[in-house]
């Protein structure tokens, strides 16, 4: 990791001038907690069944998931960047583990900014110390690209809503103690925290996938669920700008994801090309590997600046100002490393094509992160309408 750690120190330096050495130490103790607790359990997390809960919550208390929020609820009251190199550190060691930390602050992200005080004192608390774990239900049966046409419904009845319907996909599911549902009522889409023991909240059982494996996914029915009023995030129709305000810092989050996958493949690659034997030859020495390194590196670098600059303006502009930013650094950073995974492969020769190996984990995770929040035709789509604005 240390050429991950050279790369950050660069950035912050420059950004922060001596303030960096505070953020570098913060930045050194995450390195130094997925070296001595994460990357040995790397292949082990990779497998279809949920990471071990004690796993999750010594990561969670660990801090990774409180760095930009306020003291007064958990969190640290640190620069967004920090918190996104931090992301890009846990996923250098584990792509799943740090997808299980994302999904859940989707949850912490949507109620520091629009919870009640009294959701904030039940469910953020709770959330950034590290005792509980969230999920957030959006995408439908239907269609998940287009959160306008949400069709589980939320029916008020006095001070209590009754919502009924079905999500699919959604991550920690299994595992969540709190879910912040979107669901349809007649002044449109609303955001509600609906805690996981609740009467007809019904969890499948996990659905395999390709990749971000021990980052468990299923179906959510709601059947006739009774939710207070006091457990509305926000007003009612606000949902869509609740979405859309978590979903920009999460395409951020994205991005940190594939930058560690990316961290992770190409010291791989690397190793592998200095030490692996061809005749007389070592393969770095073959003109094309260089290359190609040089070609991954390339890339992995103009993500890490380009990300890091977004994450550095998450601190000093409005959150909608950043939604172009935001798809670029997730459309440019999850797709530039899915090559780079790919191109692993190949140099890894009969070897990146096995299990034993697992080289093949790196594709078949980012893979995932160019679909969820938004597929990478959806981010082209926001990148072309924010641009249209300013031709
Ligand atoms: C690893 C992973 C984790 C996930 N975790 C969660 C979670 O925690 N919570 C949650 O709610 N969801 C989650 N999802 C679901 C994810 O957000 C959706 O899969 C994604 O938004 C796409 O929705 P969809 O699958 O319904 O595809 P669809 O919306 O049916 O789209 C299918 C295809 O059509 C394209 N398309 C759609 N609309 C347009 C358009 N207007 N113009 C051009 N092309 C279009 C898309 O790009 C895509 O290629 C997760 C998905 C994955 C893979």
């Amino acid at each position: 990791m240390k050429k991950l750690k050279s790369d950050a120190e660069l950035f912050l330096e420059s950004i922060y001038g001596e303030r960096a050495e505070e953020y570098l130490i913060i930045i050194n103790s995450m390195i130094n907690y997925v070296k001595e607790r994460i990357l040995n359990k790397r292949n082990e997390f990779d497998s279809n069944s949920p990471i071990s809960k004690d796993y999750i919550y010594d990561t969670l208390k660990f801090g990774f998931n409180s760095i930009p929020y306020n003291k007064e609820y958990g969190g640290f009251e640190l620069p967004y960047i920090i918190y996104i190199i931090g992301m890009e550190v846990l996923a250098y060691g584990s792509p799943a583990l740090a997808n299980i930390l994302w999904a859940s602050n989707s949850v912490i992200d949507g109620l520091h900014y629009f919870g009640s005080n009294l959701q904030k004192e039940y469910y953020l608390k709770p959330l950034l110390k590290g005792d509980k774990i969230a999920a957030i239900a959006m995408t439908e049966p239907t269609g998940g690209s287009l959160i306008e046409y949400i069709k589980t419904k939320a029916e008020k009845k006095g001070d209590q809503y009754i919502i009924s319907g079905k999500k699919v996909f959604i991550t920690n599911a299994p595992i969540a103690d709190i879910f912040l549902v979107f669901a349809n009522t007649s002044n449109g889409i609303t955001a509600f925290i609906i805690p996981s023991n609740v009467e007809g909240l019904k969890i499948d059982k996990p659905i395999r996938k390709l990749g971000l494996r021990g980052a468990v996914f299923s179906e959510v029915s709601l059947d006739n669920v009774v939710v207070p009023i006091e457990n509305r995030l926000g007003e009612e129709g606000e949902g869509i700008n609740i979405a859309r305000h978590i979903f920009i810092g999460g395409r951020i989050i994205a991005a940190a994801i594939a930058l560690g996958i990316g961290d992770a493949v190409l010291d791989q690659v690397y190793q592998y090309a200095i030490s692996r034997e061809l005749g007389n030859h070592k393969l770095i020495d073959f003109q094309i590997l260089k290359e190609k390194i040089a070609n991954s590196e390339t890339i992995l670098q103009a993500g890490k600046i380009y990300t890091y600059y977004v994450a550095y303006l998450m601190d000093k502009m409005l959150r909608q100002e950043l939604n172009e930013l935001a798809s670029i650094s997730k459309l440019f950073t999850t797709e530039g490393v899915l090559n780079i995974s790919n191109e692993a492969i190949s140099i890894f020769g009969g070897y990146g094509y096995t299990d034993d190996l697992n080289i093949h984990m790196y594709w078949r995770d980012v893979k995932g992160l160019t679909i969820t929040e938004g597929t990478s035709d959806i981010q082209r789509l926001i990148i072309q309408h924010e641009l249209k604005k300013r031709m």
